[in-house]
């Protein structure tokens, strides 16, 4: 597959359409809002922050790269979605960072000029929606240098996943929209350690995400049977 197609349009017109939401929390987003907090906390208890030059690969309207910047050096938030862009680059602005960048490349395009530039690259909520998900793993493994943290989270591909992230939260909780999520994209977390381990990448943890609906609470645990976090390391050259 050619470096410049791994990409699915009808995966950034979605996205694209809601843009003016992302920053309501109340709205199709809110999720990305709710479980910001706990991931943000994850990353920085691995790789504390403080001095580092991050990237974040399919960045969105900027929620997690905004909340990065809070403590990092700078931070660059990557998408293909021109309106979701848009609005990340408003809010930045508004939030007054002037450490944050955004940029509208394939993350395969940018691994060809700014390659081993990174201390941390952050892919979130991402890799399900790309057709070539071990491509975006080898780019993140190129823009990171050696010893650096790279960090991907997605879902699972097992019957509790189709559950809670398909019916449960996009026909039953409408949380999503529908047609969020295809469930064949979804990736086992040994599917995902392969193209790790191809691309020189040592996993050093592994969570899962769970929620209540009752009480509409998320938690960090072992679970990794729908959505789940995975902290990787850049073999030293
Ligand atoms: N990482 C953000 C947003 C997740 S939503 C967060 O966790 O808060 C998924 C994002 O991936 C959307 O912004 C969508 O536009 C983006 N995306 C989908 N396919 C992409 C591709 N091929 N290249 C870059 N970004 C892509």
């Amino acid at each position: 597959m050619a470096k410049l197609d791994n990409v699915d349009p009808s995966e950034l017109s979605k996205f694209s359409d809601l843009a003016h939401r992302w920053w309501d929390p109340q709205s199709e987003f809110r999720p990305l809002h709710e479980i910001n907090p706990l991931r943000l906390a994850w990353i920085s208890e691995c790789s504390p922050l403080s001095g580092l030059k991050v990237l974040d690969v399919g960045c969105g309207g900027g929620i997690l790269t905004e909340a990065m910047a809070m403590s990092a050096m700078s931070v660059k938030g990557i998408d293909l979605a021109t309106k979701s862009l848009k609005v990340a680059q408003l809010h930045a602005l508004e939030s007054g960072l002037q450490n944050v960048q955004y940029q509208e490349v394939s993350v395969e395009t940018l691994a060809q000029s700014e390659a081993g530039q990174y201390d941390v690259v952050t892919c979130m909520e991402m890799l399900e929606h790309v057709p070539d998900y071990a491509s975006v793993v080898k780019a993140c493994s190129q823009l990171v240098k050696p010893g650096g943290y790279v960090y991907f989270s997605t879902l699972n591909r097992t019957p509790k996943s189709f559950l809670f992230a398909i019916l449960g939260a996009e026909y039953i909780l409408n949380m999503l929209p529908k047609g969020t999520h295809e469930y064949a994209k979804f990736i086992k977390p040994s599917e995902l350690a392969r193209a790790q381990r191809e691309n020189g990448l040592q996993e050093l943890d592994i969570k899962g995400l769970s929620y209540n609906p009752l009480t509409r609470r998320y938690w960090v645990n072992q679970d990794v049977g729908v959505n789940y976090w995975v902290a990787t390391q850049r073999g030293q050259a």
